[in-house]
């Protein structure tokens, strides 16, 4: 039997149905490598487990447990196994990635045993009592701490968040005993694969960001931002009055009610920076902000930023970085 290090941080690894893990991984390793062993949990078809607990141990595992479920139940399977391995390794933490199938392993784990939840943290540390979750909230206004006072936290981690990466480790892989609680759970009967026509990162978990706001003025006009972003080889986002101008779909929006990003460079085009926008990026490394109010909000935080049109600043910021790739 395999003994676990008494300060094990389990980390819950998202493998997607190519069989790569999340990119998730890399940081929730790594923010578990900072406070602790990082012990990893792999859920997935058999034909896929091998592989993904070798990217595991590469990004950091120590010991990677590892467990087949159905891929076609939603969360059950892997919260089966996250229960088995917290039996196993009794560590002083969850880590699992704060995506929308994470917060929802996150929660059933913490539901079924007992355990308190500190949602999206953007950082964890460890003090006397145990592990801290950091939190940037109210639009970034305030960072704020979170510990529990029992038990193992379950920490969800935003994505992008954490910088740090932990050592490549030789694999120590240990099947998992699970037995299944057969807790009620959505089954997914059939699915279409959509194309994906573009070549862009997902918003979520972008290294970097170029996001429109209604400035922009059309959807025709907000390919401006679409340029900027291939030029640069980020994601696309967008304030929530572009989304509801039309320009671009809701799953662009970034902010309160949108998705949460942090990433090493955000530009913002054409957006004021009201608090609802900022709660969803305040927490990027770097803030650049083009807009021609030299009052706007978004200045407030920018790092580096331009009172100017975009229409004129960024076509010419476009030429340069092509200039540059030459
Ligand atoms: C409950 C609630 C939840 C919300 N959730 C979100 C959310 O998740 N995300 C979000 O983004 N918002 C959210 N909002 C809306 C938010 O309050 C703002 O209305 C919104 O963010 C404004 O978007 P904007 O900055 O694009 O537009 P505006 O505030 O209209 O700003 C447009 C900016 O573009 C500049 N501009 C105009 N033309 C140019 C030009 N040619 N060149 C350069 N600059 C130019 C202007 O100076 C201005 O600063 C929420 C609001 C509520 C009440």
């Amino acid at each position: 039997m395999t003994d676990f290090a008494a300060d094990s941080i389990l980390v819950m690894v998202d493998v997607m149905p190519s069989g790569e893990v999340a990119k998730s991984a890399a940081g929730l390793l790594g923010a578990a490598s900072g406070v602790g062993t990082p012990v990893a949990v792999v859920v997935t078809t058999p034909d896929l487990l091998s592989g993904a607990a070798e990217q595991a141990a590469s990004l950091g595992a120590h010991v990677v447990l590892t467990a087949t479920g159905d891929t076609s139940v939603l969360s059950a399977p892997a919260v089966d196994a996250l229960v088995a391995a917290a039996g196993l390794v009794r560590p002083d933490a969850v880590l699992v990635s704060n995506s929308i199938e994470g917060r929802d392993i996150a929660g059933r784990f913490a539901a079924r045993t007992r355990s308190g939840l500190a949602a999206d943290a953007i950082g964890v540390s460890r003090d006397d009592e145990g592990i801290v979750a950091h939190h940037s909230v109210y639009g970034g206004a305030y960072n704020v701490d979170s510990a529990v006072t029992f038990g193992a936290p379950v920490i969800t981690v935003r994505q992008g968040a954490i910088d740090s990466r932990a050592e490549a480790q030789p694999l120590n892989a240990l099947p998992l005993e699970v037995a299944p609680a057969g807790a009620p759970a959505a089954t997914v009967e059939s699915f279409d694969q959509v194309q994906a026509t573009s070549t862009r990162p997902e918003l979520r978990g972008a290294a970097k960001v170029v996001a429109g706001g209604r400035g922009l003025g059309s959807k025709e006009k907000f390919e401006l931002v679409d340029q900027l972003a291939d030029a640069l080889g980020a994601a696309v986002g967008a304030s929530r009055a572009a989304v509801d101008a039309g320009y671009v779909p809701h799953s662009y929006q970034v902010g309160q009610t949108g998705v949460s990003v942090s990433p090493q460079l955000y530009i913002a085009l054409g957006i004021s920076g009201a608090i609802q926008h900022r709660a969803g990026m305040q927490t990027a490394k770097t803030i650049v902000a083009i807009n021609k109010d030299g009052d706007a909000p978004i200045f407030e935080i920018a790092d580096f930023g331009v009172v100017g049109d975009v229409f004129t600043v960024v076509p010419q910021l476009i030429a340069a970085l092509e200039a540059k790739k030459k």
